[in-house]
């Protein structure tokens, strides 16, 4: 049966959201039904009212940091029943494609920024005999919301519903860049942009992994006592220097951090937490200590193990060495070799 919710519904972009009486259908085969107790407000939410995601359509219920119950489930459901405590995916895990079967990723292959509809593209969502698109397939801002099966997951009946919500998103997505995507080391230095939902929680993450030093970096200021609370060492205010913020960081550290994180989503900040990194961040000739690791190479290519030969198209006396430029710049070579 189809139930009423009154949801927050975003009708165009740049218009604020305003709550509806909308009729959700029932789940179809391999589908929950869930009714939202708490739903998270993440910037991304905002970004979708501004219109910033070409891909989402209008009207739309956005929503994605929610914790719920199962009100019902449709055909073919097993892992969840009614009643069951339930966080809906933003992000989800099929469990087969070759992304959720790889362990180094969680880039669930049905993962899209433009799931406006069910898989089967059409929607459970009605207001004023007006089809509303999804957002995400959680859509939290709706009482009740219906996503894949594979889109949700329970959780701890004892959970707190009005708090887990936040980890849907916000608190995963910065704490897990720290520990599990930079795997921050014991010790190091982390810089982190922007003092949000998901900034805050990568500072809990440095801090939870050991770094010794956590510069929080934002243009609010009101930000940092909160900064200081979870684990930041230093508070940095970019508007407080004239020079480029990534300077400053530099002459603050020496070197550079070992690790930096941008949860602002902007262009410039981007491009400020890559150049506050140490040099020695990225890959610089492949990453071996020189010294040791050459001559193991050496000895890997006279056991034939290896076979770099593949590489040299041309020999060259040195005085030809400005053909063997010609041939480089003409495409025509991949390594030319000076004899002397
Ligand atoms: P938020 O708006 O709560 O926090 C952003 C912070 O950045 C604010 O404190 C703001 O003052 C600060 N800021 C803005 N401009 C700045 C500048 N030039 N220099 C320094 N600080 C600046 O946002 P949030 O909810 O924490 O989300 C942060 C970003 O992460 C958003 O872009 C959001 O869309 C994105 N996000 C990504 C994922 C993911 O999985 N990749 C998940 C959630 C959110
Ligand atoms: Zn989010």
């Amino acid at each position: 049966l189809s139930t009423t919710g009154n949801p927050a519904v975003a009708w165009a972009a740049g218009k604020p959201l305003s709550v509806e009486e909308v009729e959700v259908a029932p789940p179809k085969a391999q589908e929950v039904r869930v009714k939202i107790v708490a739903s998270g407000i993440c910037r991304t939410d905002d970004h979708v009212l501004g219109g910033y995601f070409p891909n989402i359509e209008f009207p739309v219920i956005p929503g994605h940091e929610g914790a719920g119950i199962v009100e019902s489930v449709g055909e073919g459901v097993t892992s969840v029943k009614p009643g069951d405590k339930v966080i809906p995916l933003c992000l989800p895990q099929c469990g087969e494609c070759c992304f959720c079967l790889n362990p180094d990723s969680n880039y669930c292959i049905n993962f899209s920024e433009s799931q406006n509809l069910m898989p089967d593209k059409t929607s459970r969502f009605t207001c004023k005999g007006k089809q509303i698109h999804h957002f995400l397939w959680t859509s939290t801002f709706a009482e009740y919301t219906v996503m894949p099966e594979y889109a949700v997951a329970k959780i701890d009946a004892a959970a707190p519903l009005d708090k887990v919500c936040l980890l849907g998103c916000g608190f995963p997505t910065g704490y897990g860049a720290a520990i599990n995507t930079a795997k921050v080391k014991p010790g190091s230095t982390c810089a982190v942009f922007g003092l949000g939902g998901v900034g805050l929680s990568v500072v809990m993450g440095c801090k939870a992994a050991g770094a010794s030093r956590i510069i929080a970096i934002d243009i609010n200021k009101d930000k940092f006592a909160k900064a200081k609370e979870l684990g930041a060492t230093d508070c940095v205010n970019p508007k407080d220097f004239t020079k480029p913020i990534h300077e400053v960081l530099m002459e603050m550290t020496g070197l550079g951090v070992d690790y930096s994180f941008e949860a602002i989503g902007h262009k410039d900040t981007l491009t400020a937490a890559l150049a506050s990194c140490k040099v020695s961040t990225g890959s610089v000739l492949g990453g071996w200590k020189t010294r040791d690791s050459i001559p193991k190479l050496v000895s890997s290519y006279l056991e034939k193990k290896l076979n770099p030969d593949l590489l040299i198209t041309h020999t060259l006396p040195i005085a030809e060495v400005n053909k063997g430029f010609e041939l480089l710049r003409a495409g025509k070579s991949i390594r030319s070799v000076l004899l002397f």
